[in-house]
């Protein structure tokens, strides 16, 4: 017998926020891409109720506010590969969003999704690390901004409290002449990465002044690849130094075997997706 929920469609933030005091046990839905699956599949409780962001027109919004992108929530993945804001300061975030899913999910598949649902195989994630992007989250009382990098807490978990809505992405524009990219590999075109790694790139006086390496599907969570990041800042990007940086990164990831590949494939991944994006 299939599960029956109440499905509610505020137009307000604040009609959601009293839909989810009024109901404890509702869940969020933005494009339901993840959580209709997971329903389905019976993974998750069903949860009594679900609370629909899609009517919420604040939450779609992108904007360039001065050296800040404010990308809404319900910026879905279709909008992120195309917005001219988006390609132009972050094509790291645009080439992942262009990677996700298949043309019909990615119209359909937000941001805000995509982070709160906690996967470690999310590909929207490792590019906004590389940015050092911040979360929006807001309750009827509150509003704070986390640190991406301290958003998540293990596979599926985070740090959201009840009644908490994941407004916005805020991310800092990279510097003039930054370059960044992403690279992921899933086992077809259309299926969860095996791995994914981003990477930003400052130079001065053709030295690394500013390194950011982040990675999916190759730990718990989505997660800053530091060590390798410290290989090169101060160094000349030389062959040897993004030979130190690849074995950085791929001693510093704990992928898992899975029935998408093995680890050690991930790791091989991950130091030649590093060596790629480097050179
Ligand atoms: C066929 C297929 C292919 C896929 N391919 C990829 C892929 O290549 N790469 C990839 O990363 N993902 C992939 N996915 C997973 C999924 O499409 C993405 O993670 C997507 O971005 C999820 O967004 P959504 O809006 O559909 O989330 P939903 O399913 O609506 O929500 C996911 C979770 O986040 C919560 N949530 C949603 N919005 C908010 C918010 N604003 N505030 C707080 N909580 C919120 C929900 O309560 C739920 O727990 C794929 C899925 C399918 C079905």
């Amino acid at each position: 017998m299939s599960a029956k929920y109440e499905y509610y469609k505020p137009r307000t933030l604040e009609d959601a926020w009293r839909l989810l005091a009024e109901a404890p046990q509702a869940r969020l839905i933005a494009g339901g891409t993840d959580l209709l699956v997971r329903l389905k599949k019976r993974v998750l409780a069903p949860p009594g109720a679900l609370v629909s962001l899609r009517s919420i027109p604040e939450l779609a919004a992108i904007e360039a506010r001065g050296a800040m992108l404010r990308l809404g929530a319900l910026a879905s993945a279709a909008r992120l590969a195309s917005d001219p804001e988006v390609t132009a300061a972050l094509p790291a975030l645009a080439r992942a969003a262009q990677w996700l899913g298949g043309a019909q999910i990615r119209n359909v598949a937000t941001l805000g999704g995509n982070i709160a649902n906690a996967s470690p195989a999310a590909d929207l994630v490792p590019p906004l690390l590389v940015y050092e992007a911040r979360v929006e989250v807001r309750s009827a009382k509150e509003r704070r901004e986390v640190p991406l990098s301290d958003f998540f807490r293990g596979p599926g978990e985070t740090c959201l409290r009840p009644g908490e809505i994941l407004t916005a992405v805020l991310v800092p524009r990279p510097a003039e002449g930054a370059r960044s990219g992403y690279l992921r590999k899933g086992r077809v075109r259309m299926d969860l990465a095996l791995a994914g790694v981003a990477a930003l790139v400052e130079r001065r006086d053709d030295v690394c002044s500013r390194a950011r390496l982040a990675a999916c599907a190759v730990a718990p969570v989505p997660l800053r690849l530091r060590r390798a990041e410290a290989q090169l800042e101060g160094e000349r990007l030389t062959s040897e130094a993004i030979e130190r940086a690849a074995a950085a990164a791929a001693a510093e990831v704990s992928p898992i075997d899975d029935v998408r590949t093995s680890a050690e494939y991930r790791r091989v991944l991950v130091q030649v997706f590093v060596r790629r994006l480097l050179a």
